[in-house]
């Protein structure tokens, strides 16, 4: 049998994984200046947490769980998403208590689950990172929310960007536009797509969403959602427009932008990628919104019942960022490489490298007896600042050669004094 990684998963490897470690600690310098806070959730959760929040009808419940039932006959699923997980845990651990940041601000940076068809910027386990506000109600909260995901972006230096918003409007408003839908599609239905069809009725708003051509056309004519916003949704749609003109935000509305999640409610937003080049018919890199009322859902209180949230892909982030020719440096380096000579100076490179190490040095030595000429290649391929032979006569006179490679320099360093200081000794 040829051993083999399962279909629409990733080996990154040494040489890539320090783009993802770059992309992540970006996110991570972004989340700290807008003082938010890790949370991690566990890779699995009750199948509940998941279907109850997202929606029984949408593609992620019906289609695209890993779910399975483990040993003690626990209906149990892979995340799929990162927002149910992380509402579930606010509300478990109390952490809209008064010992708590409130609003509570918290992201996550880990890999999600959904059985679907692979391809370029679309994997079965994918790598989301996200972030969640719960407890703030303020308009102000989405413009922040979304300018944060504007400055990773920048932060990264792409700069391709489109910002799509739209308004779902409070679940009142929501709930006259949804018969408003159905009452247009239900006379063209036998033109919709199978899958459309099914919809009509139980998640009509989804219909919207459909890449089917035919549904396309059919839906550039239907009604639009932000005609039917009440009084309370649009203003609370205009402060958010508002903010964002406040704030020279570019962005488009789009009125039938709908989000593939259930709980979300008033503002929506995706962000496009529009580099020339970029992954074809895939072009939405972040997407999140408001949706207040999950933290209900999940039991916890009426105060705290407000949320925004946002997850953007990082396989996304990292296509984007070739798309724009951005490049980060990947090019091995070490400070200090012991290059050793003979059997009986190993135990001498071990203490060597060691005492490199505790004082701060990247250090890497010969393992295999090499010859010289070949140590000293690797070295050059590590980029080493310095290398230090241990070699028979060395050890004899209790010594070590440092060579800075820069210069080219040679000096006999006593071992009791490379010891007592290595930085001083190395920068001499
Ligand atoms: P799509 O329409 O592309 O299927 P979605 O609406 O299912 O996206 P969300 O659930 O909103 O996506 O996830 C937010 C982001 O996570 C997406 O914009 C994308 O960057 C990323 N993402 C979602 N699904 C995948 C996947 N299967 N593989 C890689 N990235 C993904
Ligand atoms: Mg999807």
């Amino acid at each position: 049998m040829k051993y083999q990684k399962p279909k629409g998963t990733n080996d990154i490897l040494p040489g890539n994984v320090e783009k993802w470690q770059y992309v992540e600690n970006t996110a991570r310098e972004v989340f700290r200046l807008y003082d938010f806070h890790e949370l991690r959730t566990p890779m699995f959760e009750h199948i509940e947490v998941i279907s109850r929040a997202v929606g029984d009808t949408t593609d992620i419940v019906t289609k695209e769980m890993y779910d399975f039932h483990d040993k003690g006959d626990r209906h149990i699923t892979l995340r799929p998403e990162g927002t149910a997980p992380l509402v579930r845990s606010y509300v478990e651990n109390k952490l809209f208590g008064p010992e708590h940041q409130n609003p509570f601000k918290a992201f996550y940076i880990g890999p999600m689950f959904r059985y679907e068809r692979p391809q370029s910027g679309r994997m079965r386990q994918f790598h989301q990172i996200g972030m969640e506000v719960l407890g703030s109600r303020n308009p102000a909260t989405d413009v922040e929310c979304i300018l944060l995901a504007l400055d990773f972006y920048k932060r990264l230096g792409v700069t391709h960007t489109k910002l799509v918003i739209n308004s779902l409007g409070n679940r009142e408003s929501r709930m006259v536009y949804r018969q408003a839908l159905i009452d247009y599609l239900e006379p063209l239905s036998d033109q919709l797509s199978e899958d459309s069809k099914n919809r009509l009725h139980n998640n009509p708003l989804r219909v919207l969403d459909s890449k089917d051509e035919k549904d396309k056309e059919i839906v550039a004519k239907a009604p639009s959602i932000l005609d039917f916003l009440d009084e309370d949704s649009a203003q609370f749609f205009n402060s958010v427009k508002k903010l964002l003109d406040d704030t020279n935000v570019d962005y488009v509305i789009d009125h039938r932008m709908v989000r593939g999640l259930d709980y979300y409610n008033h503002t929506v937003f995706e962000i496009m990628s529009e580099a020339p080049g970029f992954n074809g018919a895939i072009t939405t890199i972040c997407a999140g919104g408001r949706y207040d009322g999950l933290v209900k859902e999940f039991n916890g209180p009426d105060s705290h019942d407000a949320g925004f949230g946002f997850a953007l892909g990082l396989e996304r982030a990292l296509i984007t960022m070739e798309a724009e020719g951005i490049t980060i440096d990947t090019t091995p380096s070490v400070d200090v490489y012991v290059v050793g000579l003979g059997d009986e100076v190993s135990a001498e490179s071990l203490k060597l490298v060691q005492a490199a190490r505790a004082a701060g040095f990247v250090s890497e030595r010969d393992y295999m007896n090499r010859k010289v000429k070949t140590q000293f290649k690797t070295a050059d391929k590590l980029n080493a600042k310095w290398v230090l032979i241990m070699g028979d006569n060395e050890l004899a006179e209790k010594s070590v050669k440092i060579k800075t490679m820069a210069t080219g320099v040679e000096r006999l360093v006593p071992l009791t004094d490379i010891y007592q200081d290595f930085n001083k000794e190395l920068n001499k």
